[in-house]
């Protein structure tokens, strides 16, 4: 009933429909497990045989229905929360590549995700190459393997800001055998819908817009059931291949293409490694996600006025702000993000890490901190805080460059905004 409905019904709607005299809001099934009267109903929710919840690191019904939204958005056939958006990047791999598989990605990738990779992954025996995202379909294709599973890439990179080609990024996979997998953190699904591209799996961060409010770190994990694991066994003998831990089921078998990878996560994953979302944090995301298609066109529109200012300002090197007719990826975001991309602005000050020290100091509205994509306007400067682990090879290679700030525009009044960077730049020698 809810499919065929736009994004934002289904971002207010979705997911929970409450039955005569039931709560109207989601309710909070704060509890860690689940009652059945005989141990043989309860065996057979072990053995995957029915469905049902029975401990709460596996599947609690708060964190189901909005799962369940998330998928609805997002145009696919199954979802999960789990912990933070960096347990959904390590699940959305993990469940398909093992000790001395490997993986293409973009070199442009949130730093926290280019570390689980290129140091903790390395670690558990999977190998990275890492592609530069705009490079030819040939440069990209010649970093696959035979033991290659899966292509990666970002919607919008945090913090380059570079929009992927998905369609070719898609292309590629496809020919090469392995689905794509797209981060789809900073456009969220009401600005960009992956699958609608040909990507196979998303994953959010919920602790950037589908929260929106700072409030929970969160992730999530979806399926657009397309991709036919059953026609590449050899490649995905996790999922076509008897699970001995549950008495020998075949995901493919049992679920489907539209239901075997998210299953193999919950059932595997979630089960052995445990980084579940607390149904408190998904009711709090749910809060979110209630109005994430009223507040995007707000956040793109502050984005887009502060870009247009900051290019203009003679103390600012150069702006990237997909938005922006100039900008490099001014023509993908017109195919992709029709309707705005994000509100996160990364420029780069004349005079180097010490401007844009003097410039955040100075900053009254816009707080320096951690995050983005909150309801309040916040900025970092990479370099020295998430991105300060890389090389400087390894900053220009993924845009981030020492003299680069990413500015993340809230809810706040635009023009209120753009004083608060005026005096900070005034401040600036
Ligand atoms: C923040 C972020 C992550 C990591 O998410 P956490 O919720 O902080 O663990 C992953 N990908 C992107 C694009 C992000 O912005």
């Amino acid at each position: 009933m809810m499919k065929n409905k736009g994004t934002g019904t289904k971002a207010v709607q979705g997911g929970y429909t409450p039955k005569n005299g039931e709560p109207r809001q989601i309710p909070i099934v704060q509890s860690t497990t689940f009652k059945y009267a005989t141990g043989e109903e309860m065996g057979k929710l072990f053995d995957l045989e029915a469905p049902g919840y029975f401990y709460t690191r596996l599947q609690n019904p708060t964190n189901d229905a909005v799962a369940n939204k998330i998928a609805l958005m997002e145009g696919g056939t199954a979802a999960m929360l789990t912990s933070s958006g960096q347990a959904a990047n390590l699940f959305a791999i993990f469940n398909i590549a093992n000790a001395g598989d490997h993986i293409v990605a973009s070199t442009s990738i949130y730093g926290g995700t280019f570390n689980l990779f290129n140091t903790t992954m390395r670690k558990m025996g999977i190998d990275f190459t890492f592609v530069d995202p705009d490079a030819s379909e040939e440069e990209i294709s010649a970093a696959f393997r035979p033991n290659t599973k899966a292509l990666f890439g970002e919607t919008i990179a945090n913090p380059a800001l570079t929009v992927l080609d998905i369609e070719k990024f898609a292309k590629i996979a496809h020919d090469h055998q392995v689905p794509l997998i797209i981060d789809n953190t900073f456009a969220t699904p009401v600005n960009c819908r992956p699958f609608e591209w040909g990507a196979d799996i998303v994953t959010h961060s919920t602790t950037k817009y589908m929260d929106g409010h700072g409030a929970c770190v969160g992730g999530a994990i979806v399926d657009s059931g397309n991709f036919d694991w059953a026609a590449y066994p050899d490649k995905f003998p996790g999922l076509t291949q008897p699970d001995e831990s549950y008495h020998g089921i075949v995901y493919t078998e049992r679920f489907g293409k539209e239901g075997a990878f998210i299953t193999k996560a919950t059932a595997q994953l979630m089960r052995d490694l445990g980084a579940i979302q607390s149904p408190q944090h998904a009711f709090y995301l749910n809060n979110g996600l209630e109005s994430l298609h009223v507040r995007m066109p707000r956040h793109c529109e502050n984005g887009q006025k502060i870009a247009e200012y900051l290019s203009k300002h003679p103390k600012v090197k150069s702006v990237q702000y997909c938005g922006l007719p100039g900008d490099k990826y001014y023509g993908l975001a017109q195919k992709y993000l029709p309707n705005g991309s994000c509100g996160v602005v990364s420029f780069r000050l004349d005079g180097g890490r010490q401007a844009c020290e003097q410039f955040m100091n100075n900053l009254k509205l816009a707080a320096i901190e951690t995050h983005v994509a909150d309801a309040r306007t916040c900025c970092l400067h990479p370099a020295s805080t998430t991105h300060r682990q890389m090389s400087d090879a390894e900053l220009e290679a993924a845009g981030v460059f020492p003299d680069l700030i990413r500015y993340s525009c809230g809810l706040e009044d635009a023009a209120d905004l753009i004083a608060d960077i005026e005096q900070a730049l005034e401040a600036v020698e």
